[in-house]
């Protein structure tokens, strides 16, 4: 397979902009190339000056943890951005498809709206599962892309491996894993694969167990061809400094990232199982992630009376498959045992134990 007969036709003989930065690399003390301040900030960092295009010092520092080599790494603002990214490289707006599994993350589905590609909904199996032949029937000359977000979101499951693997080796578009929660789940990350798939685009983030959704950082792992046409395609400063800054301080901190996944692991197991005992809760599905999909009697009515106790959770129940269910990010330890509380059946207050 030819990565680069999967790309768009104006992508393929597209120019990229080229940046200041590009077109000088070596050592200077005076830099009038940019049209900067070159007075300074006014802040107490530096960024006057544009940031690394390729944020490669970033992405050194990544590749330390994870493995990969930086030329298989793209890094965009959020992996939303990554998302589009792919849509805008490689699907022709009014001609190409791509497959999403539902109930599923909804940006693959909002992305593909806003670049007039048209979606392929296979939905999963009752168990969350991939149903492999559904989506066979769907592939056609003009898919492009599968989205497999494992651990799913909203439903919490990792996806069978060897279902992905079948993927893979068959279906000759680009396989994007989504993996976003992939630090909480004991199935491990498709990581080892790339150097066997070309075809094969991973997504991680450091929205979730790294705490930095507020940075806007996610990284998408690929072959070599995938990442270039991606970062032919990107904004050329799409990782502002402060995010790159910030992002590398963090992961010298990896200690304190995992020790917040070894305690939410186990408050998901802990606020599991007490959810199963409530009376309102009719289910509660097993989670690979760091939030878990419970099903009950009332659904609007139990998040209204979370809302009303200041307690936030999402309202799933009008998604299929996952009917009466609310969507509950693990909390504190602190935050959970408050959950549960709100959701104990108060004994009748004032009466005696046993009127009759
Ligand atoms: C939260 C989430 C993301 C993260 O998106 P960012 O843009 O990196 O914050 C990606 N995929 C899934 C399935 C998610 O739930």
């Amino acid at each position: 397979m030819d990565i680069k007969d999967l790309q768009r036709e104006n992508i393929k003989t597209l120019k990229p902009y080229s940046t200041a930065r590009d077109e000088f690399k070596g050592q200077a003390s005076v830099f009038l190339d940019a049209n900067e301040n070159s007075f300074g900030s006014p802040l107490p960092a530096n960024y006057n000056r544009y940031p690394d295009p390729l944020q490669l010092d970033l992405k050194d520092a990544i590749s330390k943890i994870k493995g990969v080599p930086i030329e298989n790494t793209f890094l965009g603002n959020g992996s939303d951005e990554a998302i589009d990214l792919l849509y805008r490289a490689f699907c022709n707006p009014g001609k190409d498809n791509v497959i999403i599994l539902p109930p599923t993350y909804g940006m693959y589905e909002v992305s593909a709206n806003i670049n007039d590609v048209e979606i392929r909904k296979v939905d999963l199996l009752p168990n969350f599962q991939l149903d492999l032949e559904k989506i066979a029937e769907a592939i056609d000359a003009n898919t492009k892309m599968i989205f497999i977000c494992s651990p799913n979101n909203p439903t919490g499951n990792s996806i069978n491996r060897t279902d992905i693997e079948t993927i893979l080796a068959n279906f000759k578009g680009l396989v994007v894993i989504d993996e976003a929660y992939i630090n909480f789940a004991k199935q491990k990350t498709f990581i080892q694969e790339l150097t066997e798939y070309a075809n094969l685009v991973i997504l991680q983030t450091f929205s979730k167990a790294w705490g930095l959704a507020a940075l806007r950082l996610g990284m998408a792992f690929s072959s070599r061809p995938v990442i270039d046409i991606l970062n032919k395609v990107k904004p050329p400063y799409n990782i502002n400094q402060a995010t790159q800054d910030l992002a590398l301080a963090a992961l010298e901190n990896i200690q304190q990232v995992n020790d917040w996944i070894k305690i939410t692991v186990s408050e998901r197991d802990r606020l599991s199982n007490l959810l199963a005992k409530l009376p309102m809760v009719k289910k509660v599905y097993p989670s690979d992630a760091n939030f878990i999909l419970a099903q009950v009697d009332d659904a609007l009515g139990t998040y209204n009376l979370l809302v009303d106790k200041g307690i936030i959770v999402r309202d799933r129940s009008k998604v299929s498959l996952c009917e009466g269910c609310l969507r509950i990010t693990v909390g504190t330890v602190e935050e959970n045992d408050e959950l549960i509380r709100v959701l104990t059946p108060q004994p009748p207050k004032g009466g005696a134990e046993n009127p009759a």
